[in-house]
């Protein structure tokens, strides 16, 4: 079928030109004029195009009157400029092709206003609502704007494994991939489950993070990125937390915890105007029906230069604030929600990069510092969501590494490949992780990080 997207034809193709469009019906008014309007999605955009369907064609009554939300049509027309307010150009259809029915009453995208909640149980349908397809063109906006900039800047985008036989965090909780059959597993003599007869003979998961991996090309090929999904078995349900999300991790050879900030303040702002850019409809939409004021704050922030604070100096800004919060700041606490929202919002109204975090609370491969006790780690906060991206300098010295991994209760021998990149030719390098759900929750304004991803897996929730 030659067809023509919604979003061109409103988009300056000159009254008078024939159009075929296809799309998905919103709704149709009959008129006593003797004719009927159809407004028509077809995904593209988010405004609807208006066709005016008379009552001359040929299948008005049989088809035409038939037609009810979610039915499929083609229309074929000449494009008029519109009388009617609220559009400036509609289609006047000189045949309209149904290409799917839809029954009147079980639509469940009908007339009525369905809640999130009630959505995602239809993430089959939800597509086809305004807030679905505006979160859908922003999303693939946002990965389109990453792989722009690292490309530009000369990163490779390279792929790590999503099943891995590696626990990246040490800490993570990750979920098992095995053929095993779970009820009658072979067992080894002591009793334990024999994972020399699983599938891969060892045990393997998914991945929690392509960080390990991503490195060991890095130390090849200088500035590296991954983009892919990471898994997380966490019991968290909160609304920034999935089972599944997609990691953004650029790795760069010969650079310390200062250029990762600086990268991740070029990454952040380069993303906030590219949707800004590209995809202000949509965001006209967040700001008017989901969050106002988004807007506003995406534009605020794609010039505003980012906070900096060690982690030594936001305790104590957070400690002598005066601000009865719910877990009492101190040193060598994991930062809660709360207090990263503090810091983002109420002290340095904007973005906020904090460096330096006490050892015993980060992973084991960051760089530790010189007075002992700190890591050359570094979290950048944002107002509302707090936490988007976590990063580190990595501990390029082969002796404090191994002491490390000993001192964390990790076997070194399982760490060889990790450990080799010190032994053969060291370098300094840095880089850190992006949660892309949280990013387009930041830009979108959406409440729930569910709402952000086609497909939301989280506890109790695989539709
Ligand atoms: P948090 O403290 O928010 O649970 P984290 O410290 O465990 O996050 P990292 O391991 O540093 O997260 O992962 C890097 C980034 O991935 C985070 O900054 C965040 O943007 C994102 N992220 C982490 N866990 C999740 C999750 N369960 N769902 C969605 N995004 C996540
Ligand atoms: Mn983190």
């Amino acid at each position: 079928m030659k067809r023509i997207r919604i979003k061109t034809v409103l988009s300056g193709v000159e009254p008078g030109t024939r159009v075929t469009v296809a799309g998905w019906v919103r709704t149709r008014r009959d008129s006593k004029g003797g004719f009927s309007f159809l407004e028509i999605n077809d995904g593209s955009c988010l405004a609807n195009l208006q066709v005016i369907a008379p009552a001359e064609l040929d299948n008005y009554a049989g088809d035409v009157l038939k037609l009810h939300p979610g039915a499929s049509v083609a229309v074929e027309g000449t494009l008029e400029a519109s009388e009617g307010a609220g559009q400036a150009v509609e289609v006047r259809a000189r045949a309209v092709r149904v290409l799917g029915f839809a029954p009147p009453v079980e639509y469940p995208l009908g007339k009525q206003k369905v809640g999130f909640d009630r959505l995602r149980e239809l993430p089959h349908l939800r597509a086809r609502t305004n807030s679905f397809g505006a979160v859908a063109r922003v999303r693939h906006l946002l990965a389109n704007a990453t792989h722009r900039f690292f490309h530009e800047r000369g990163f490779l985008y390279v792929h790590t494994p999503i099943i891995t036989s590696s626990d990246c965090e040490g800490a993570g909780a990750m979920f098992q991939v095995t053929t095993l059959d779970p009820h009658t597993p072979p067992r080894r003599a002591d009793g334990a489950v024999d994972y020399e007869q699983d599938f891969f003979g060892r045990r393997a998961a998914l991945t929690v993070s392509g960080q390990l991996e991503g490195e060991t090309y890095a130390c090849a090929m200088g500035d590296i990125y991954t983009f892919g999904p990471t898994f997380r078995a966490e019991n968290s349900n909160t609304r920034r937390h999935l089972a599944e999300f997609w990691m953004i991790e650029p790795e760069m050879a010969f650079a310390d915890l200062d250029d990762d900030a600086e990268l991740a303040e070029a990454f952040l702002r380069h993303l906030f105007q590219a949707v800004l850019r590209d995809g202000a409809d949509d965001l006209r939409f967040f700001d008017r029906r989901v969050l106002p004021g988004v807007l506003a704050r995406l534009e605020r922030l794609a010039d505003a230069p980012f906070g900096r604070v060690t982690y030594t100096e936001a305790v104590r800004l957070l400690e002598t604030s005066g601000r009865a919060f719910e877990f009492a700041p101190c040193w060598g606490m994991d930062m809660q929600s709360e207090h990263e929202r503090f810091l983002a919002e109420e002290v340095f109204k904007g973005p906020v990069v904090v460096t330096d975090y006490p050892a015993a609370i980060k992973a084991f491969y960051m760089r530790r510092n010189d007075d002992g006790r700190t890591v050359a780690a570094m979290d950048v906060l944002l107002p509302e969501v707090g936490e988007i991206i976590g990063g580190s300098q990595r501990e390029e010295r082969m002796e404090v590494l191994e002491a490390t991994l000993r001192a964390s209760g990790l076997n070194p021998d399982e760490y060889a490949a990790y450990l080799d990149l010190r032994r053969y030719g060291s370098v300094p390098h840095a880089g850190f992780g992006l949660g892309f759900e949280r990013l387009v929750q930041f830009c979108t304004g959406m409440h729930n990080i569910r709402d952000v991803i086609p497909y939301p897996r989280a506890p109790r929730l695989c539709v």
